[in-house]
């Protein structure tokens, strides 16, 4: 796959604001903040390296806005991590708060590296540090991380760890997605997945689909893909491609999706076999790049990687009619309205995978409570949470006959607008008699 390229993608992100405005009960200075991260602080953290050696790496955290809450949002490793593209992730993380209707703003992280060519105690020794850098930043109060590309509950386990060492008190609240004996919640671990998945039954039931005949292509096997895919198979929905950083494999009548998750993390690689004990057996399947998995035949694309892949290059050869945007920023602004042009109807990535900061947050909530919920309780609150919200969106856009994203987008603003017009703004502050 071509590097992502993440140069313009906050600008390019913020455009989105102008047009969702229009349709926003809100006064104009509501959007004019937004439009300015709150605090950006950028960190070099030195790690000894297995061999001895003194390796510097470069750290961003970004809090977006906090008008609605302390801010929160993952931390994500990998080599192409970029302030812009940081500043762009906080930013969808304040909408998305606001479209899910929870008491946060937004915030981003992340570092530059490329973690697979870090031994386990170089990863844990950048995590710990990385936390030393930010400390004074973050907080349960004013900033909480959370995982992302290529950080998992282990590292969230790791960072929780550091900062209750420097509170010199245990301090669960200051991170979600940990490790549930380190109090994190039953039902993070696929909670994004499943949030767009409950989206996904939201269109189900308004399309009048029949699950075995919807053919899902999903781009990015790791965390979020792997878990709508499997949801969506267990429903009966037919996924027939998926992909990881090094391209994917196709196969028209579909796959059975856990025996690729059982294969792909065991072997730490995607290939068509199912493995039943010892015994494995190659299933016929085409291999496809990740460019080709875009563009291939099917209802139902779910890209679940990174930012930037649905482009003006390639929106043309996009074939599927529906979009569910599991990863966050796939399609850019330009494609966005050549899509809306052909009535590709897409659920937009601050609805679809806002799944996994809503239980994020019901784990700061139980963190906080000292008390935890089942696994069911969880579902329970987050299907409604994203069904309430989906039907809020799809209304909005029906109502105004607006794109999903453009009613998402205006649904966030009005909840952030009317948070700042609370404090006042100018109209308020020139009639003061
Ligand atoms: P992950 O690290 O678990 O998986 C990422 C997947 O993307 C892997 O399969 C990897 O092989 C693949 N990938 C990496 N580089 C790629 C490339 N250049 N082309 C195609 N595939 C590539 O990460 P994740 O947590 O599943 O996150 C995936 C997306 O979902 C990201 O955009 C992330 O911001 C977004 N997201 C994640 C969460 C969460 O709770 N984890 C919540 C909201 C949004």
């Amino acid at each position: 796959m071509t590097k992502t390229p993440t140069a313009h993608v906050f600008s390019d992100a913020i455009q989105r604001l102008d047009r969702a405005f229009e349709y926003a009960q809100i006064d104009e200075e509501a959007v004019e903040k937004l439009r300015h991260p709150k605090a950006i602080l950028q960190v070099s953290i030195p790690v000894r390296m297995d061999d001895g050696s003194l390796r510097v790496f470069e750290g961003i955290r970004v809090r977006h806005d906090d008008t609605r809450g302390p801010t929160k949002g993952g931390i994500r490793y990998h080599p192409d991590v970029s302030l812009d593209e940081v500043k762009a992730l906080a930013f969808w993380m304040t909408s998305k708060c606001a479209v899910v209707g929870i008491p946060y703003g937004g915030a981003k992280g992340g570092i530059i590296v490329q973690p697979k060519e870090l031994s386990r105690l170089e990863l844990e020794r950048l995590s710990r540090g990385f936390i030393r850098q930010i400390a004074d930043f973050i907080g349960p109060d004013t900033d909480i991380p959370a995982p992302d590309v290529y950080t998992n509950a282990m590292v969230m386990g790791w960072m929780m760890d550091e900062y209750s060492k420097i509170r010199r008190q245990h301090t669960p609240a200051v991170i979600t997605g940990k490790p549930i004996p380190l109090g994190g919640s039953l039902g993070r671990d696929d909670a994004t997945g499943r949030g767009g998945y409950y989206c996904i039954k939201e269109l189900e039931k308004r399309r009048g689909w029949t699950p075995s005949e919807v053919r899902v292509a999903v781009q990015g096997f790791g965390n979020v893909g792997q878990s709508v895919a499997q949801l969506l198979h267990a429903d009966g929905y037919r996924v027939v491609a998926v992909s990881d950083s090094r391209g994917g494999i196709y196969r028209p009548e579909g796959f059975d999706v856990p025996s690729l998750i059982r294969t792909k993390n065991e072997a730490r690689e995607l290939r068509a076999v199912y493995c039943h004990g010892s015994l494995c057996e190659a299933v016929e399947a085409a291999t496809v790049t990740n460019e080709e998995l875009l563009e291939l035949d099917c209802d139902l694309l779910v890209p679940a990687a990174l930012e930037n892949q649905i482009t003006a290059e390639n929106v043309d050869r996009i074939r599927a009619p529906f979009i569910v945007e599991m990863a966050n920023g796939p399609t850019t602004s330009r494609a966005d309205a050549a899509l809306a042009e052909r009535g590709v109807i897409v659920v937009p990535d601050i609805l679809a995978n806002a799944g996994g900061v809503t239980v994020s947050y019901f784990e700061w909530t139980q963190n906080r409570q000292g008390y935890y919920w089942s696994v069911d309780e969880v579902h329970r609150r987050l299907h409604e949470i994203m069904a309430r919200e989906f039907t809020a969106v799809y209304d909005f856009a029906a109502e105004h006959a607006i794109d999903l994203r453009t009613a998402a987008y205006a649904h966030a603003l009005n909840r952030i607008g009317t948070a700042i017009e609370a404090q006042g703004t100018q109209r308020f502050f020139v009639n003061d008699r």
